[in-house]
């Protein structure tokens, strides 16, 4: 095998090298989106048990990660992408489900809003 290698052979290799940077920066990102929604999963578990004192069922992963994408990561009215919560359209404790249905984006601001308007 000759070394040195042909153009073609450089080609593959800064290829190969941009798909690994790319695989790495994809999975960065994949990894700072996971941690955003657990925060966001993490408030609102903690608000829904603070708001009736018992131990709430998780939203199941596929539900998160369905809403968090269909929201596109951000408020859904006003945008914010900080502070996110899962909020329950209607409220567990009144027979709301851990369903992507029932379940949207929101920020603490718009949430805390709309709780003082029930
Ligand atoms: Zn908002």
């Amino acid at each position: 095998m000759p070394r040195g290698g042909s153009s073609l052979d450089r080609l593959l290799d800064d290829l190969a090298r941009w798909l690994r940077s790319y695989a790495n920066a994809r999975a960065k990102r994949e990894q700072a989106q996971e941690r955003a929604i657990e925060r966001a999963v993490a408030i609102t578990q903690a608000r829904a048990a603070a708001l009736d004192g018992r131990k709430r069922q998780p939203i199941p992963k596929s539900v998160r990660m369905f809403v968090w994408q269909r929201d596109g990561g951000k408020c859904v009215q006003c945008g914010a992408t900080e502070r996110l919560e899962y909020d329950h359209i209607v409220a567990l404790i009144r027979g709301g489900s851990n369903t992507e249905r029932n379940l949207q984006l929101l920020c603490e601001r718009c949430n805390r809003s709309k709780g003082a308007q029930i």
